[in-house]
């Protein structure tokens, strides 16, 4: 019955932060949970070992409990005869042998069944963080817009954690010791008397409760203890991310003060939070002490009346002691556990969550090429609305033939980029089909959908990872002369060239370390790389300077060939050779035509065509 805990039970930890429990707890909910993912994650001889360990924890805690029985035998005998017959020495010597023997067979068996669960315990977690993270991927645009990236990866990591510490201090520590506390009172009952196992059970009980509730009460402290931590991090953090702007403002002295201050704060909530743990502490010892000293007074007196032995008094009392051995955890624990229910239900809360955008059951796969290499692009009827906004796009139509190229111009906001999400079905519309090669996006698999479309975002963000990786993305098992072909194609190879690490370079956290223009170059060599049925470049050239922009426009007329292309452009003369252009206005097409028919009809684009030009002779 030791404690198997790493972590310190008398001093906590600020790394495991908690929240107030929003939910009671649904102890069977958790259990039943924890169940199905040690059952789910088919782990090699699952069964096999589960038995095992189960098995062990009961033989474990069964031994713990006969084992004082034998001293306290041993110690009867001893006081009953004096005389140094062979007989006598030889029983008490097989009494106390036995007892010793018992009590390290109860101390091996849990490390036993640790080292045979294990496997299991690991494989849960495992697979519960693969399945979340695979589901969390397929969740909606929307849902990762609005959840916070650090938070969601928390999730993740706490639920999966929580997994294999509910399964040791739940299932292994504390739910045995219920089971402990049983058979204890069964036996105190049968060897010696009812108020013996009267006095273990209420001891148990009364110090569980006080536990509870005084580690209830502490939620507070610990709560006010995690937020004075996080608010001195923070304010350290940020200084120092900001450090130029301190720095520039000669502040340093007062970016120190502040994060004194913050300092001060969490040093009153750690004296209370600790204050409180000590009490916590003194409660518990208080009320295991006093249920050792009443069971003490009931053996003896019994010894005096005759009725039992003073080895019984031993046995009697050590049968209390081992009850309290796992108990020292609960405290702790109990928080700790709260924390992991709530944990684990939020890491399952968000499997359970369903993604907006899903295969269907019948969904198919592209069909060949109608036309060339296809890709006959069909907005019918489209609209769609944010939620949270009052317009979006309204009843959208128009037709991209396979191999031709369709511009999509219009002010910020008009809707451009919503579109392009439609048509990579990243959303769903909420009236009208959009049609790929005469198959509704929702009726065709959206792994065949993405395979079919390229895109070059506004924004291109990239891995944390090397140049090439993050090229290579769409196509990991192309060669270096593709990739390095879709990187010249892209105007980035010289860039590449001069770099020390070339290929290899990395670049940063969402790319950061490269260049607005450098990251759409990327983006564009990725796009090229896929060679894709339609391009969909979404103002792929907005971060380049003049010169770049002509180079890459060569490229991209070069990868627009034969192939549909959609493409959201500010600067019109890239587009003015599109087959069709598109005027989209407060999400509405308000002209459509080619350049020469948009010019002559003298309307929006033709002014704003006028705007540009104007601009850039003057410029
Ligand atoms: P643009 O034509 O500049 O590409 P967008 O299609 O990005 O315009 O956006 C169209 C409108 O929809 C804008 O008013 C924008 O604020 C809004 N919008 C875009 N994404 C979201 C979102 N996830 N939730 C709510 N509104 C959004
Ligand atoms: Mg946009």
């Amino acid at each position: 019955m030791s404690l198997r805990f790493s972590a310190p039970s008398r001093r906590e930890s600020v790394a495991g932060a908690i929240a107030e429990p929003a939910t009671p707890f649904h102890l069977v909910q958790v259990l039943s949970d924890l169940w199905r993912l040690v059952i789910r994650s088919n782990a090699p001889q699952l069964k096999t070992r589960l038995g095992i360990a189960l098995a062990l924890t009961v033989i474990g805690k069964a031994l713990g409990v006969v084992a004082p029985l034998l001293l306290g035998a041993a110690v009867n005998r001893l006081a009953k005869g004096h005389d140094a017959a062979a007989g006598f020495a030889l029983a008490f010597a097989g009494l106390a042998v036995g007892w010793a023997v018992i009590r390290m067979l109860a101390a091996i068996a849990p490390q036993a069944r640790d080292a045979i669960f294990t496997p299991l315990a690991q494989a849960a977690q495992q697979t519960a963080a693969t399945e979340t993270f695979a589901h969390a991927l397929t969740l909606s645009m929307d849902f990762h817009q609005t959840k916070r990236t650090g938070s969601l990866s928390r999730v993740i990591d706490r639920g999966a954690r929580s997994i294999d510490f509910l399964l040791r201090t739940l299932v292994f520590n504390l739910a045995p010791t219920a089971l402990e506390l049983a058979m204890a009172a069964i036996v105190l009952a049968k060897a010696y008397d009812w108020r013996f196992a009267a006095t273990a059970v209420l001891t148990v009980t009364v110090y569980g409760v006080l536990t509870f509730a005084i580690s209830d009460w502490r939620i507070g402290h610990r709560r006010a203890l995690n937020e004075a931590d996080s608010e001195a991090a923070g304010r350290a953090v940020d200084a120092l991310m900001n450090y130029e702007t301190v720095k520039t403002f000669g502040a340093e002295a007062r970016a120190a003060a502040t994060y004194d201050q913050a300092l001060s704060g969490y040093s009153k909530a750690s004296v209370q939070a600790n204050t409180s743990l000590a009490l916590l502490n003194g409660v518990q010892a208080v009320v295991m002490n006093i249920g050792l000293g009443i069971m003490a007074v009931l053996a003896g007196m019994e010894a005096m009346a005759g009725r039992m032995g003073p080895g019984d008094v031993t046995a009697a009392i050590l049968i209390l002691i081992s009850l309290y051995a796992p108990l020292n955890i609960l405290g702790f624990a109990y928080r700790e556990i709260r924390q992991s229910f709530i944990d684990m239900e939020a890491m399952l809360d968000l499997t359970r969550q369903k993604p907006d955008v899903a295969d269907a059951p019948d969904a198919i796969d592209l069909p060949g090429a109608l036309d060339r290499r296809g890709g006959d692009i069909v907005f019918k009827g489209v609209s769609f609305r944010h939620d949270a906004r009052s317009e979006g796009l309204s009843d959208v139509s128009f037709q991209i033939a396979p191999g031709t190229t369709t511009a999509l111009v219009g002010p910020s906001g008009a809707g451009k980029t919503t579109l392009v999400r439609l048509a990579l079905r990243l959303i769903d519309p909420q009236a009208g089909q959009v049609m790929l090669d005469g198959v509704d996006l929702k009726q065709l698999k959206v792994a065949a959908l993405r395979r079919a479309v390229a895109l070059v975002p506004q924004d291109v963000a990239l891995f944390n990872d090397s140049l090439r990786a993050n090229i290579a993305f769409a196509r990991p098992e192309l060669t270096d002369d593709a990739i390095w072909a879709a990187a010249e194609a892209a105007e980035l190879g010289n860039f590449i060239r001069g770099l020390p690490d070339g290929m290899a370079t990395r670049v940063g956290e969402r790319g950061l370390k490269l260049s607005g223009g450098e990251r759409q170059r990327v983006g564009i060599a990725r796009a090229l790389l896929a060679d894709p049925r339609v391009l969909i470049l979404d103002e792929a050239t907005s971060a380049l300077d003049s010169r770049t922009e002509q180079a890459i426009q060569a490229t991209l007329r070069r990868a627009r060939q034969g192939r549909t292309t959609l493409v959201v452009a500010h600067r019109l003369s890239t587009i003015a050779d599109a087959d069709e252009i598109l005027v989209l206005k407060v999400g509405r097409v308000v002209e459509r035509g080619t350049h020469q028919a948009l010019i002559a009809l003298d309307g929006e684009y033709a002014s704003l065509w006028r705007k540009q030009t104007r601009k850039t002779s003057a410029n």
